[in-house]
Formats: structure tokens, sequence, C-alpha cells
């Protein structure tokens, strides 16, 4: 078994539903990676990251020349068949420590792929496979989810966010995200005030997206301090530790961190000098953005070192991949996106959310080919 062919092609993603809206070029890579078997599915998905633009280069001048190059035995395990974590070694083979990058999106992407081929394969869905392979043995069947959005809209803004936060209640979810830290301090308050009138107390999680320094970061933690929020994200710069320790010093609700930090070296600067509480604080790290699922479970076990334990762990992401791994590794929850960042946001075409939870797919492999627009996307990259 040899892989024969690493297709790739740069999208464009939108954080609205409506892409008219401008979304800063945000772009996305998918991959298609083909290999040679005679018998059995032949062809798995990935993507690159829904927030981190396209990694064309990377993918096609570095790393995608790494798989088709390797010999079978460095792709496949025991019994002959594709091996995703050897598979991940050749991707890695030659890199440096440090200085992450965006490379970690790039290998993230084709990780992606060879789990999605390797499950198909197997005829596990992913969660299945993953559990077997880096969890506990068995998968969650039911996942706790919450719905992500509320990007700020250039106009008519609290009147849209209501709309948004009312469809994401009919639609089955309880629990919400918004994004906040972009607008004056009294602009956020009124929207989170607008989003807590249709959630169940304490069910509002709030994204600063990384915007706050080391003073309006302290205001914005003691504003946000009364609201019963279920937590604050992304306070400041991922890599200014002094004011994330500062805000979690004098913030007595949920704290939480790690989408932007990509390796398990991060993830432990992050646990030794954040100031974080494994009894309550929450960790985001996005499996397609840390080098993969094999990445990824580098962080928990990081992590679960450092006296947390794995329900600590929302992955960011907001899509299939994301719900797998959470079922496959037995975390806490993930994200979901069901507006956003089409046509990776969201589950299945038909997927029920029911009390702010949704059940993982019976379908070999993560499922993409059950979501119309990304059966159509993909179908039409490996064709
Ligand atoms: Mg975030």
């Amino acid at each position: 078994m040899r892989i024969v062919d690493v297709r790739e092609r740069t999208v464009p993603l939108s954080r609205y539903e409506d892409p008219a809206i401008p979304s800063g070029g945000l772009d996305t890579s998918v991959v298609a990676v083909h290999i040679d078997a005679p018998s059995g599915p032949n062809v798995g998905y990935g993507f690159a990251s829904i927030g981190r633009f396209g990694q064309h280069g990377l993918i096609s001048d570095r790393f995608a020349p790494r798989l088709l190059n390797a010999v079978r035995e460095d792709l496949v395990d025991e019994s002959g068949e594709l091996d995703p974590v050897r598979a991940w070694r050749v991707l890695m083979a030659g890199e440096k420590v440090g200085g992450h990058g965006e490379r970690c999106v790039a290998v993230g992407a084709l990780d992606m792929a060879l789990w999605d081929l390797a499950a198909k394969r197997a005829g596990l869905p992913l969660a299945t496979l993953l559990a077997r392979r880096l969890g506990d043995g068995v998968a969650a069947d039911l996942v706790p989810l919450y719905a992500s959005g509320g990007y700020r809209y250039p106009s008519d803004d609290e009147r849209r966010l209501r709309d948004e936060v009312l469809r994401m209640r009919a639609d089955g979810y309880d629990r919400v995200k918004i994004k906040i830290g972009g607008a004056a301090l009294g602009v956020d308050l009124r929207r989170i005030t607008i989003a807590q009138e249709h959630l169940p107390s304490g069910h509002l999680a709030v994204d600063a997206m990384n915007a706050y320094d080391a003073d309006s970061a302290l205001v914005a933690a003691e504003a946000l301090s009364p609201l019963g929020l279920w937590w604050f994200e992304d306070v400041c710069d991922p890599h200014d530790f002094r004011t994330q320790r500062a805000v979690t010093d004098r913030y007595s609700g949920r704290i939480a961190a790690g989408e932007p930090l990509f390796s398990w070296q991060e993830a432990a600067l992050l646990a030794d000098h954040g100031g974080l509480r494994p009894d309550r604080d929450i960790l985001l790290f996005d499996p397609a953005h840390c080098y993969g699922v094999t990445g990824f479970a580098r962080i928990v076990a990081t992590m679960v070192d450092r006296g947390w334990k794995r329900d600590a762990f929302w992955p960011h992401g907001g899509h299939l991949f994301t719900l797998h791994v959470a079922a496959g590794l037995r975390l806490g929850g993930t994200e979901v996106n069901p507006f956003s960042f089409a046509p990776f946001g969201g589950l299945r075409d038909g997927d029920r959310v029911a009390s702010g939870a949704a059940r993982v797919s019976s379908e070999p492999g993560i499922g993409f080919e059950q979501r119309d627009a990304l059966r159509t996307l993909f179908g039409g990259l490996a064709a």
C-alpha cells in the first residue's frame, strides 16, 4: 500500500451565514489523500482550519511529497493496514522542534484525512477508532455540545444577534458562545444581556478572541465577573501568560484558553505559567490546529500529567471532526458552528441536537459524505 495522490485546494470561508459579510479574506485548505488499495475505501478527506487561512504552500511543497515518497513499511501497521500514527511520523520527519508557526495546521489537514481513511477502511466511525487507538477503548455515545457564533454584525447587530441565539435554541442547543472584545465594553455588555435573556442561567460563554491587552483584560474581567457566564475565553495574547495569570487571579468564574496554542510544549507553558485552575477552567486546543489528532493526544496527555481531567477539554472547531475526537477521547464536549464556516461548521445533514447533546454517526469515517455540501466539495476534489 502506497499513498499515490494528495489533492489540495484553497476554498473561501466565512464567519457569517451570509458570506457577503466580510470575513477578512478568510480561506482554508481541503485535502484528499488517495491510496492504491486493491479493495475497500481508498480516499480520506480533511481540511486545514476554520480560522487560520489555507496552507497551500506548506501542504503542496513540504508535507504532501513526504507522504507520496513514503514506502509501504512506513505507513502500515502489523496487519498491513494504513496506520495514521505511523504516517504522522512520515509527515514530521526532519522537522525541528519549536517554531511551530502554521506547519501544525498543514499537518493537521493531512492527519485528518489519514484518520478519515483509516476509519473507513476499518469500517468504524472515527470516534470508535480513536477510542481504541488513543483512548480508553470505548467512545462516548452522546457528546455535550454548545452552539458557537455571535460575531458582531456590521449593521442591525443586536436584532441579528437575538435572532441567531433564538435559532440556536430552536435547533436544540442550550449552551451558546458569542464573541466580545471587538467593540466598546458597553456594547459587549448589551450583547451579553441579549443572549442571556434567551438561555438558561449560566449557559452563555463569551470569546474575546485574544483582543485584550494587560489593562483592558482586567477591566473586562471585573465587568464580566458578576454576570454568571459559563466561561470567559481567549482573554489576551495566547503567549502573554503574565496577563492570563493576572486575570485568572481576579476572575473566579471559568476561564477558557488554548485555542491559539498549537503544541504540547505550549500547552505545558500554559499549564505552568497561565494560572489556570484544573478544578474549573476549560481547555480549547483544536485538533485540526495541533498537528492533528496525534499532536492533540500528546497535549491531552501533557495536561492530564499536570492534574487536568479529560472533561476539561472542549475542543475548538465546531464540526464533525471535533465531535468524533470529543467522543473518542471522552472529552467534556465540543463546539459546534451551526451557521458559521460553511460548509465545514455543524453536524451531518439531519442530525438532531437535543438538550445540548448529539449522538455520533455509526457510519465509517468522519461522516463528511453525509453532509451534502461537503460530499460535493470533497467529491469534486477527489474526482
Ligand atoms: Mg476562541
